[in-house]
């Protein structure tokens, strides 16, 4: 009996996946899998860390190797080999070497650099896109780093910012160049801000509002939009990517709006017997509903995964996705999962948050860290729609937490109630977690009103006719600076103090991060104040985000 044949298109993450997957459910079948370069299977994430040496070996990045897919797998592997057309009505590929008949076809070619426009880029080579291993051995292996000194990077997504504190750890000179004004684009302004000062301090020459006009092919110095000349010897260009579907949507195939094509659960495209994983394809967003793009390694490695199994008869499914990231800014870790402000605004759906600062281990416990956490939810359902985080420890396993809250559709009130576990080491008895599903009820009840810091900042700036009261003590205050026109009466003495406020003002008040606030907030309510706001994350907020 013929073999059925399965061809996979693109060998980086989503292919090889398939690929292996595919021969784990059917052992007969033949598969081929066709990578156009001479690579298949590396750690394109792994590229920034091995740019500082922190991944040392430069092999290590090579996850698979070829020799293992057809020795373990017996999938037949053809490098060099670019697939140039799909003739999806006679089910075959065409490559410069010959044409090949398949039963079921797995597309996996994911994204291709983007290009800006940027003048005399043709008349110089001191550039690499930072995308392929080959991209890095232009930079690396090629021994540019021993060469220059002054770095400049296009692009402050996550790729730009891995790349540059890489740089930056081996002892260059970065400047990150960013058209949009702040670092990673879809967080929030407060956490961008807070990451945008790590880098900074860190010694990044961060440039947001600014584009990339030119570069002086002679000196490499590159013209920036904003008129001044900078001192540079090579640029990397690490803006995103598009994904790579022109073969397939040439011929009908339906995609979204940036060319991802469509899938449903099982991974097929609109063509018959041709599926599609990683960054070539959308998947559902698992909020909304509706198709969306994530070019993230986690949903290549899954999408890719779901692919193969059902082109070799199986029966899986991959639901989709909702955000979740996470990166390291030097000693910081910033993370996010599910719909943000910016998102949710733009599909025009109602939402309320609730910011806090909490410490990661009990205050009796050595070594304190905090950690910014905000959560954002549906005001009449209550169900979360995403939260970000920023901090030095526990925010990757609190961001985990609440992807996974997100995908079992839990509102804030059930978040006191899981049961997470408790030792000093690893979190205060009541977690981060916790915390913010207490203050999201407590706003919720109406028990007491919250403010975010820019919104604070904006009504304080707009003139209205408010008391700002700041109920820390006044060490710190002289530590740490104030609001301006805020009045200071400590928590403690609140109570005997309290006829220096006029109770029919709006008062908006303060502490260091936002209990004493909370605190003070609930007793100028329960003696008559009409209308009292607490300001989420406290003057350690205010000063990360409008100083
Ligand atoms: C520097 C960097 C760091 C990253 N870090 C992270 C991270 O920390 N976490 C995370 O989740 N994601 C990360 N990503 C994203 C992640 O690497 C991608 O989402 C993932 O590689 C996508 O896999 P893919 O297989 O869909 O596409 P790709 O990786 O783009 O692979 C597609 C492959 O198809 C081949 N191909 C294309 N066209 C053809 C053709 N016609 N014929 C044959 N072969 C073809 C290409 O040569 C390529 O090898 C990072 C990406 C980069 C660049």
């Amino acid at each position: 009996m013929k073999k059925q044949r399965i061809i996979v298109v693109g060998g980086l993450s989503a292919g090889p996946s398939a690929a292996a997957k595919a021969r784990r459910v059917n052992e007969d079948a033949e598969i081929i899998l066709f990578e156009k370069t001479a690579n298949i299977s590396y750690a394109t994430c792994g590229i920034p860390y091995a740019l500082s040496g922190k991944i040392k070996d430069r092999d290590k990045l090579m996850v698979v190797k070829p020799a293992l897919l057809e020795n373990r797998f017996g999938i037949e592997v053809k490098l060099n080999e670019a697939v140039n057309e799909i003739i999806p009505e006679e089910k075959k590929v065409l490559t410069a070497k010959g044409e090949y008949h398949y039963d079921k076809l797995i597309f996996a070619t994911g994204g291709h650099s983007i290009l800006p426009p940027i003048e005399n880029l043709d008349k110089t080579d001191n550039w690499a896109f930072a995308k392929t291993i080959e991209d890095f051995d232009r930079v690396y292996t090629s021994g540019v780093l021993e060469k220059v000194n002054k770095i400049t990077i296009v692009g402050a997504g996550l790729i730009g910012l891995e790349t540059a504190e890489n740089l930056l750890l081996k002892g260059k000179q970065v400047t990150v160049v960013e058209a949009g004004p702040q670092i990673l684009g879809p967080w929030d302004s407060k956490f961008a801000t807070m990451g945008q000062k790590v880098l900074t301090e860190g010694g990044v020459d961060l440039k947001l509002n600014t584009m990339v006009q030119s570069i002086d092919p002679e000196t490499q110095n590159i013209n920036l939009s904003d008129g001044t000349v900078l001192e540079s010897e090579y640029m990397i260009i690490g803006i995103s990517v598009r994904p790579n579907t022109e073969m397939l949507t040439a011929k009908g195939a339906e995609y979204i709006g940036n060319g991802a094509l469509v899938v449903n659960e099982r991974m097929e495209t609109t063509l018959p017997d041709i599926y599609a994983a990683g960054d070539c394809a959308s998947i559902p967003n698992q909020i909304t509903d509706e198709h969306a793009w994530f070019p993230l390694g986690t949903h290549s490695n899954k999408g890719g995964r779901t692919a193969g199994a059902n082109a070799a008869g199986g029966n899986e499914t991959f639901k989709g996705a909702y955000g979740t990231t996470i990166m390291q800014l030097f000693d910081y870790t910033i993370a996010r999962t599910g719909m943000g402000p910016k998102a949710l605004k733009a599909k025009n759906m109602p939402f309320h948050s609730t910011l806090i600062i909490s410490g990661t281990t009990p205050g009796f416990y050595p070594d304190p860290k905090d950690m910014v956490l905000e959560i954002y939810f549906d005001p009449t359902t209550k169900r979360i729609y995403g939260a970000e985080g920023f901090g030095e420890r526990g925010v990757d396993k609190r961001i985990d937490v609440l992807a996974t809250a997100i995908y079992a559709k839990l509102t804030i009130e059930d978040l006191p109630n899981i049961d997470f576990a408790y030792a000093p080491p690893y979190s205060p008895a009541k977690d981060p977690v916790a915390v913010a599903g207490y203050v999201a009820a407590n706003s919720m009840n109406g028990k007491h009103k919250e403010v975010s810091v820019t919104e604070a900042a904006e009504i304080f700036g707009n003139g209205s006719d408010i008391q700002i009261l700041d109920v820390r003590n006044p060490k710190e205050l002289e530590m740490k600076g104030k609001v301006e026109n805020s009045i200071n009466i400590p928590l403690d003495q609140l109570r005997e103090r309290m006829e220096e406020l006029d109770p029919a003002k709006p008062t908006y008040v303060y502490c260091a991060k936002g209990l004493r606030g909370y605190l003070a907030s609930l007793i100028l309510t329960h003696n008559g104040f009409e209308d009292v706001s607490n300001i989420a994350g406290g003057f350690t907020m205010w000063d990360a985000v409008n100083n």
